[in-house]
């Protein structure tokens, strides 16, 4: 069964956070010193997230990405890799992680079936990094993006949030590395989503401003037309590298938006800017029916018509989506607890 959403969006892309916690605590994620976590008692076994994606599968998702807070922070994370990869109508099962463990687990992720990695780096510059993140873990990342490619992992994605005057000067240096370890460089525009609470549009450097510094570098770049509801506009440099934007803030893409997000603690949202989200634990405790809990998850999708960052370009004083108060009220409100 394949349901659409009110603008003829399918549902075919979960997200899966499977803790909120994390090792780092960069700037324009968890620039707080401390958190209010969710209760442990609540975060989903791997047998409850994999009964619930039988039901997503069976209505369409067949895209799965792993994420957090950190999930390799999630003990015996290959475990529940193992169950998803096992589900036969799932054709993409990939985790987006800040690279700090992967050098310990890429092999066991690797043998326990997942597709593809997508680590976060947003700096080249040890000092840099532990400036943005307030952890000294740069060494540890570079050691994992070597340990995916060695472990055999193809695809391997890099991403990079982009903030003015933080770590623009470093497009063409994350190019350069991502040709080097055999990496698709993406550069994300700096959102004004969760827990960024020191965000301001003067720090968002646009799609436009990056491709016109990379042009300044390497000469025309070209788009690459393709269709796809990813989130990255990609681009091809003229010696061929392509590289992608992703530009949430100044060029939303909404319209082809199919992803939605289930918290470690089952919550399911439709959008990174939605206030409200759906409770799936309660039911799944509970022995709910597969038909029952497709009775809360159809309608929900159906009657989607969020377009939450095409709305926030109407705004034009754009401020922090949510304030520290709020957030520390609603942790679901938190990109580390909604999984970016
Ligand atoms: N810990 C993992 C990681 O670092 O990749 C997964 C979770 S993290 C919340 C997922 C993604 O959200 C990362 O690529 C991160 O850079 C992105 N992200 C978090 N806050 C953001 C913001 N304010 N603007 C743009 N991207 C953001």
């Amino acid at each position: 069964m394949l349901i659409s959403d009110t603008l003829g969006r399918p549902l075919r892309n979960l997200r899966i956070s499977v803790t909120d916690r994390c090792n780092l605590r960069c700037q324009y994620c968890m620039p707080e010193e401390e958190y209010v976590w969710l209760p442990r008692g609540d975060i989903l076994h791997f047998e409850e997230v994999s009964a619930l994606v039988d039901v997503f599968a069976e209505l369409g998702v067949d895209k799965l990405r792993l994420t957090g807070g950190e999930p390799l922070l999630r003990r015996d994370l290959p475990a529940l890799v193992r169950m998803l990869a096992a589900k036969p109508t799932i054709r993409d099962l990939a985790m987006t992680t800040n690279g700090v463990l992967l050098a310990d687990h890429a092999q066991a992720l690797f043998d326990a079936g997942l597709h593809r990695v997508t680590i976060s780096l947003d700096t080249l510059r040890p000092e840099r990094f532990r400036a943005l993140t307030r952890r000294d873990s740069h060494q540890k990342v570079l050691d994992g993006i070597e340990a995916t490619v060695r472990a055999g992992f193809k695809g391997l994605k890099l991403d990079t949030v982009v903030m003015r005057g933080t770590n623009d000067d470093e497009l063409v240096d994350l190019i350069e590395f991502g040709k080097q370890v055999g990496a698709e460089v993406r550069f994300i525009e700096y959102m004004d989503v969760g827990g960024a609470t020191l965000w301001s549009m003067d720090t968002v450097l646009s799609r436009t401003a990056m491709l016109e510094l990379l042009e300044r570098h390497y000469g025309p770049i070209e788009p690459v037309v393709e269709e796809s509801s990813a989130p990255a506009d990609r681009f091809r440099l003229p010696d061929e590298t392509i590289f992608g934007i992703i530009s949430s803030t100044t060029a939303p893409f909404c319209r082809s938006c199919d992803r939605s997000r289930l918290t470690a603690d089952g919550m399911w949202y439709l959008c990174l800017y939605a206030r409200q989200g759906t409770a799936l634990r309660e039911p799944l405790r509970r022995s709910a029916s597969k038909e029952e809990l497709k009775s809360l998850i159809i309608p929900t999708w159906q009657q989607r018509r969020d377009r939450g960052a095409e709305e926030r370009l109407q705004i034009h004083h754009r401020s922090p989506l949510v304030q520290i108060g709020e957030l520390r009220k609603d942790p679901h409100l938190e990109m580390h607890t909604r999984g970016g």
